[in-house]
């Protein structure tokens, strides 16, 4: 088996951690901001002097390209150098630090593959700057409308289309990634499964798919002094009781299925006034449709009146899990095993560029553990020999792929 080189790695990893470096060791890197323009120059200097052929497409996208011996469609790796406010200095920016470390140790070790090996970084997958997340891998997988996209605006009131042209990373559509025989995207899990398993790899094998309901009690607003407890129509002690019943019900659904309650609107949210609706989200999360169908269910079955408040609920949006393909998933399973690596077969909850571009090229991911399972925080933490090894892996998968 094949081993990358980690003191490099690590070398990288620190080197990219302080464009957009905060005080205590996260970075602020929003999609193309100045931070990231910076990292994205670096980025790019380091692969041209490795020989590498650095283009962009049309949504800025970067490629670094390791030709092959024939002219075959690519084998693809990378994930994102754009990050939160306040994030780490693992989030996706490792994806393509271990995607650069994959191809330098192929040319270190004068491997010579027919395959050519392409490292890709895609523009805005945080949506921190620029909503939608995953903004640029969903306009090449078609999801998204570039149009739409290049009209989303951050705070500043600069549109995603203005940042683009002053960043100098605007290229051709021509260049875009369409085809490809494989593409491996390494993350930090973000979740706390592979230390609490003590496991070295996860090996993903897609990304759940999810419902997001908002439910909505409508009551009447009155004065809170004034107005007797029998004379109300008060929906919070309402929401209260559908919450809890919620929780009873979901409870009883497959152990594995997640669900949150992450937003909560009281109207109008005034200390002295009863409230007239309180509004929630209930999100769920499972691999089998049929499970989140018995969410939806529950949800559809709750009461319409709950006591003199009334209840209504809309779908804010949802998604089918995706499954990632067996092939690439086999090779970096078998990479895991071959490098006597512990590893967990398992579904990313959250979402990643993998799971657009996976409707068009064979795609798996390798999750790498997160230390306390903390994300999108500054002590987000991988530790750099669980870093190395997320690297052998993905090294020896792409070894294995180039062989057929
Ligand atoms: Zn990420």
């Amino acid at each position: 088996m094949k081993l990358c080189n980690a003191e490099r790695l690590q070398k990288h990893i620190e080197l990219f951690a302080k464009y957009g470096e905060t005080p205590n060791q996260g970075v602020t890197r929003l999609s193309l901001s100045a931070e990231d323009i910076e990292a994205r120059k670096k980025f790019q200097e380091i692969c041209e002097q490795s020989g590498l052929t650095v283009t962009f497409d049309d949504m800025a996208n970067m490629y670094a390209t390791l030709p092959g011996k024939k002219s075959l469609p690519p084998i693809v790796m990378g994930s994102h150098l754009d990050s939160v406010v306040k994030g780490g200095r693992f989030d996706g920016v490792l994806g393509v630090l271990t995607a650069l470390e994959v191809v330098q140790s192929i040319q270190d070790q004068k491997i010579e593959l027919d395959y050519p090996i392409t490292i890709v970084n895609f523009t805005n997958e945080e949506g921190a700057r620029f909503e939608p997340s995953m903004m640029s891998s969903g306009v090449l997988s078609g999801k998204f409308n570039q149009v739409d996209m290049f009209k989303s605006t951050d705070n500043k009131g600069v549109t995603f289309e203005q940042a683009l042209e002053q960043s100098g990373f605007k290229g051709e559509k021509e260049n875009r990634l369409t085809e490809a025989t494989a593409y491996i995207e390494l993350h930090i899990e973000q979740g706390p499964v592979l230390e609490h398993f003590e496991k070295d790899i996860g090996i993903v094998e897609g990304v759940l798919g999810m419902v997001c309901y908002e439910i909505s009690l409508h009551g009447e607003s009155n004065h809170a002094g004034t107005t007797p407890i029998s004379m109300r129509k008060d929906p919070m002690f309402e929401a209260a009781h559908v919450i809890v019943e919620l929780q009873r019900k979901l409870k009883e659904l497959d152990p594995e299925l997640v669900y949150t309650i992450g937003r909560m609107n009281v109207y109008p949210n005034v200390h002295t006034v009863i409230p007239n609706e309180v509004t929630f989200t209930l999100e769920a999360r499972h691999k089998e449709a049929a499970v989140i169908n018995q969410v939806e269910e529950i949800i559809f079955n709750l009461d319409k009146k709950v006591e003199l408040c009334t209840l209504t609920y809309q779908n804010l949006w949802s998604r089918d899990t995706v499954v990632f393909d067996e092939d690439v998933c086999k090779s970096v399973n078998d990479a895991s095993e071959k490098l006597g690596y512990k590893g967990n077969l398992m579904y990313s909850g959250a979402g990643h560029d993998a799971q657009f571009i996976s409707s068009y090229i064979p795609s798996a991911m390798i999750f790498v553990p997160s230390i306390k399972g903390y994300s999108h925080r500054e002590d987000e933490c991988t530790p750099y020999e669980d870093c190395a090894k997320g690297t052998n892996v993905m090294l020896n998968a792409v070894l294995q792929l180039a062989k057929k």
